[in-house]
């Protein structure tokens, strides 16, 4: 089922804050596609999925499935299912009368809803656990009962809310993966809230990074972390470096005039000469090399995107080491380069470097 939100706004009755919990949000994700919301604590992912799932109603816009305008349908009438972490499921119950209550509701016959359930329960793998009750089951086991429940029940689209937030961080990269397959695998589309870029980065189709309200940028984890839109979007993914600067020669790749030297990044708008920019680029991609005594004086002259620096920090992270660098006039701007540890350069706090990047790393944001 493709869901499409079509310029929705929401602004909870009552509210004191004097920003809608959503404004104008539109966004059209396709069937069978697993879909994330990102953005920090607040900024209206919970709302988004509530009003999805028909929970709450939108103040402003139109809800389509499949094209059909659902708005004004109830719940009930929708055909989505939240599914929680642990408490989705009724601890009274076998497994199998979970799994057979949305078909026992909708007045399926005895033998047509066992089979139903039944064959439910095999597609996650949980078929020789029907007699079980809730607590015989490990947290991931619950999870897949309470999707076989939920696809008995007819239901044409997963909403999850953040559902691994109360395990441990072990359990949760293991669920994710597990989680990944069994959702892929079920070909139902589904929408995923987390505040975790991580989480979200390793197992999105595509990603909707929000922030106060909005959604601030969509695309394919690789899009949204190399191609961020924003400064905000570049910081919420990862690790960035930023340096402000202007454009001195327009194009792309463009050419920007920065307090420490001329860099070139990468401009796909093309904006004109002197516009005000950042250039953000991520730790992993910074090179980095002890400098060379000529070139000291005559600051970074002849290499593209070459910038002095001085080391003030090394951590040693296990499989990379992280340096942190500073600027000799501007000893405020701190860029971090992130190199793997294999022991073959061993560079010290105080040492001069070099830090280089090729210009398709170099991203330009609006300043
Ligand atoms: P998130 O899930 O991203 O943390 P929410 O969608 O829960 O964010 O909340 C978005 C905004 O709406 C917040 O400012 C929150 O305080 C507000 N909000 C959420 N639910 C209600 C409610 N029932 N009544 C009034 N304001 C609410
Ligand atoms: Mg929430």
């Amino acid at each position: 089922m493709e869901i499409a939100l079509d310029v929705v706004t929401k602004e909870y009755e009552g509210s004191s804050s004097s920003t809608p919990a959503l404004s104008n949000v539109s966004v059209k994700i396709a069937s069978g596609e697993f879909f994330f919301l990102l953005g920090p604590s607040g900024c209206g992912k919970t709302t988004l999925l509530r009003l999805i799932a028909g929970l709450i109603q939108p103040t402003a816009g139109r809800i389509l499935f499949d094209g059909r305008d659902v708005t004004g349908l109830p719940v009930d009438k929708r055909g989505t299912a939240l599914v929680f972490q642990g408490y989705a499921l009724w601890p009274h119950m076998t497994v199998r009368d979970n799994v057979e209550f949305g078909p026992k509701m909708r007045g399926v016959p005895r033998d047509e809803r066992r089979r139903l359930a039944f064959e439910q329960l095999e597609r996650v793998e949980m078929g020789e656990f029907v007699d079980r009750k809730p607590n015989q089951l490990s947290g991931g086991q619950q999870q897949r009962v309470a999707l076989a429940r939920a696809l008995a029940a007819g239901t044409q689209c997963l909403l999850f809310d953040e559902p691994l937030s109360n395990l441990d961080a072990r359990l949760r990269l293991h669920m994710r993966d597990e989680l990944k397959s069994l959702v892929k695998s079920t070909g139902v589309t589904a929408i995923y809230v987390t505040h975790d870029q991580k989480e979200a980065l390793s197992m999105a189709d595509r990603i909707a990074v929000m922030n106060v309200g909005e959604i601030v940028q969509i695309g394919t984890p690789e899009e949204v972390y190399n191609r961020p839109a924003t400064r905000f979007v570049a910081d919420f993914l990862g690790e960035a470096n930023f340096l402000d600067g202007r454009i001195s020669a327009s194009g792309n790749p463009a050419r920007i005039k920065t307090p420490f030297g001329e860099l070139v990044g990468l401009d796909e708008r093309q904006r004109p000469d002197d516009s005000p920019v950042i250039c953000c680029v991520r730790p992993e991609h910074v090179r980095l090399e002890r400098a060379q005594q000529v070139s000291e004086s005559v600051e970074s002259s002849e290499s593209e995107n070459a910038l002095t620096a001085t080391i003030v920090s090394s951590v040693y992270l296990g499989d990379m080491r992280q340096y942190v660098c500073t600027f000799d006039a501007h000893a405020d701007t701190e860029w971090r380069a992130a190199t793997l540890a294999d022991g073959s350069q061993r560079l010290d706090p105080g040492d001069r470097v070099q830090l280089t990047f090729d210009a398709d790393r170099v991203v330009l944001l609006d300043r």
